[in-house]
């Protein structure tokens, strides 16, 4: 584990009854964690930018604002979207209210405004008005800012958040820090290409940059170095094997969500996350769906 990162307290997890505790963390270079409800917002304050990446829900979104604002007089420059899930974005309308623009991968308005759709919310979500299919790039007072997009993984529309002068990349729900994954496959998830995705970025990143992630365990915490990519991907691969292996030996899709899945004891379940039994059943989904 890095330095710098050993000397950071646990950071709080949100699992106590009502609204949840929430909480500023520094990081590095004027780039810091928000945590309350949902997925981990990073921000970015320096003395020309302000920066957000992800939004929460609104009641935890607008604890989140008041607290930017007490740090800086500056209106937001950006809000990202790491992607389009409700635990991420719903919160856009309020901590994205005076932002100059919102900003997400290509495929994340029509996935926000689908589910929106699907779960006949009253209001429309507040969607990015700047997208990019690829790579984009921009500096921010003094920081450069460089979102990528490897294809999909978690969903349709996942991108890599990465401060590059602080060297700290948010990371998404890319990374479910030894937590069982979200695996949406309605959304376009695609776990054989997660595992290149997280692979690639192990060898775009090095050593020394600190991961945000979407979400974590009480133990291993949001924050965590490259290594956690790996493990991250050696889950999903362990996923996927035991899915074929299964297949091969004839099994039903049942006796393959009993298989169990060994080494990954330390992963929890919460909230929307399967367990175990959840994700063999997904993936076997997923892989059956593709050899149609
Ligand atoms: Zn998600």
């Amino acid at each position: 584990m890095l330095a710098a990162l050993a000397s950071f307290p646990k950071p709080l997890q949100s699992f106590a009854a009502g609204f949840p505790p929430s909480n500023f963390t520094p990081i590095r270079r004027g780039v810091g964690i928000f945590e309350s409800r949902g997925g981990t917002i990073a921000w970015l304050i320096r003395d020309e930018a302000l920066v957000a990446v992800d939004s929460q829900f609104p009641e935890s979104a607008a604890v989140c604002l008041t607290g930017l604002k007490k740090k800086t007089a500056r209106p937001m420059d950006f809000l990202i979207n790491t992607h389009h899930h409700g635990d991420h974005t719903a919160g856009n309308a309020i901590l994205g209210a005076d932002a100059q623009h919102i900003l997400a991968h290509a495929n994340v308005p029509a996935l926000q405004l689908r589910a929106a759709e699907r779960s006949e919310a009253a209001d429309l979500p507040k969607v990015a008005d700047i997208t990019y299919e690829e790579i984009w790039e921009e500096s921010v007072g003094d920081e450069n800012i460089r979102l990528s997009y490897f294809g999909p993984a978690h969903t349709a529309g996942d991108s890599i958040v990465h401060f590059q002068e602080a060297d700290v990349a948010h990371m998404g729900d890319l990374v479910f820090n030894h937590r069982h994954a979200f695996i949406d496959l309605p959304a376009g998830a695609d776990t054989r290409n997660w595992i290149a995705v997280l692979e690639r970025a192990y060898n775009e990143f090095t050593e020394n940059t600190i991961f945000i992630y979407g979400h974590g365990n009480p133990t291993h915490g949001i924050l965590g170095t490259r290594e956690d990519l790996l493990f991250m991907s050696d889950y999903l691969s362990a996923l996927r094997q035991t899915v074929s292996d299964g297949i091969r030996d004839g099994k039903t899709v049942d006796e393959i969500a009993e298989s169990g899945l060994d080494g990954f004891e330390s992963f929890i379940v919460n909230g929307s996350t399967n367990g175990i039994a959840g994700n063999l059943k997904t993936v076997y989904e997923e892989v059956t769906r593709t050899v149609e």
